[in-house]
């Protein structure tokens, strides 16, 4: 057993799971962002509690990711987010993972990948269109929508089975990122409406991320796609009341060593901190290898017991240094909780606002030499 872990609640990711269901209704599909090994969390456990918890459809960056989910025993429906190169769609076909299309040449190159099941057994390969409404990453123009649909409809081998979009600022109340995140919805909602005028189904819509559940109810169409939320962080500090989360990722490591330091001791490389009366150093075997970031040198805390102490000193690869003050009562072997859902300690936000960054960029920096340990709470 490693000092140093990840517990991953469970029970915390199946509440945020029912916050999304109770905020979107109960005819909305919920699919879950299993990517970056689901955030850090780890993707297998955390899939098999997804579904458990009433996701429909889990969704993958790349072809691998989906693999490890199906190698794992899960029959759930899988999305491909990403465009994957031709010499993927053998093995993303072979495990039922569904691609996304978004232009007839590579409609092309997954019809002639499924041709052979389709000869063989008569079944039709399950895509989503992907339209592009104002993301600038993939998909379609929204006026191309009724042509692609078309186009794919008429290849045998392929079935429609959903038409998507993905929202750029819909984390955000800025009148104008507001106003650009409705023409996305209402371009969405007329690319969709070409399809059906051309007499095709365009199947399950999906367009909302975190940002478009917390916010923009329109976007909700017949599934959405939080990743964050299900993961227990606010898209946007600003959208904490929104739907209400909590953290799923604990980061916890153990005081290994105590010692005194003298006024003017310097801690760790570079001598940048030295005490300025005598104190109480612990030192926590935890690093930026493991995820804790050195530029976080002199601006993270650590929670140990019921108290949050600095973090004091560079952060080394492995190793980090606390300081406990003159008359802490911490002792050798003691818990000390690096970021967590405990709100008296820092959370991974906490981290993220020092870092100027956002928390997804926390929970997926956790290296995998850093068990995961799961827990029902
Ligand atoms: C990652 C991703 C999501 C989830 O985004 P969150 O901000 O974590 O909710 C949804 N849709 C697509 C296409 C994505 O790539």
């Amino acid at each position: 057993m490693r000092a140093t872990r990840a517990l991953i609640h469970l029970g915390r990711l199946k509440s945020n799971i029912a916050a999304v269901r109770a905020q979107v209704g109960p005819n909305v599909k919920i699919c879950v962002p299993i990517k970056a090994d689901a955030y850090g969390h780890g993707a297998v456990r955390v899939a098999v509690a997804a579904i458990r918890a009433g996701a429909a459809y889990l969704a993958v960056a790349s072809p691998q990711e989906g693999i490890e989910l199906r190698e794992s025993g899960i029959v759930a429906p899988i999305l491909l987010l990403s465009l994957p190169i031709p010499e993927e769609l053998p093995i993303i076909l072979e495990h039922r993972i569904t691609p996304l299309i978004a232009d007839a040449e590579f409609a092309r190159e997954v019809a002639v990948v499924a041709r052979e099941t389709f000869e063989a057994t008569g079944e039709q390969t399950a895509v989503h269109l992907k339209i592009d409404t104002g993301m600038g990453r993939i998909g379609c123009e929204p006026e191309d929508a009724a042509e692609l649909a078309d186009i794919v409809n008429r290849m045998r081998e392929l079935k429609i089975e959903g038409t998507a979009t993905h929202l750029a600022v819909s984390d955000s109340l800025d009148a104008d990122d507001i106003a650009y995140t409705e023409e996305q919805i209402r371009r969405f909602t007329e690319a969709l409406e070409s399809i059906r005028k051309a007499g095709i189904d365009p199947g399950i819509a999906h367009a909302a991320n975190s940002g478009g559940v917390a916010l923009h109810p329109a976007s909700w169409f017949d599934m959405v796609r939080p990743g964050i939320l299900v993961y227990g962080y606010p898209p946007a500090p600003e959208l904490a009341d929104r739907v209400i989360v909590q953290p799923v990722m604990e980061l916890e490591t153990r005081i290994v060593f105590l010692k005194k330091a003298q006024r003017g001791q310097s801690i760790s490389y570079g001598r940048q901190w030295k005490a300025e009366r005598e104190t109480t150093i612990a030192t926590l075997p935890v690093g930026y290898a493991d995820g804790l970031p050195r530029r976080l040198t002199n601006n993270a805390r650590v929670l140990i017991g019921d108290r949050e102490y600095p973090i004091v000193g560079r952060i080394c690869m492995d190793q980090c240094m606390a300081d406990l003050g003159p008359e802490s009562h911490a002792k050798r072997w003691d818990r000390a909780v690096i970021f967590g859902p405990d709100p008296r300690g820092p959370s991974a936000e906490d981290l993220a606002r020092q870092l100027e960054t956002i928390p997804y960029e926390i929970t997926c920096g956790i290296n995998r030499r850093v068990p995961r340990v799961y827990l029902d709470t």
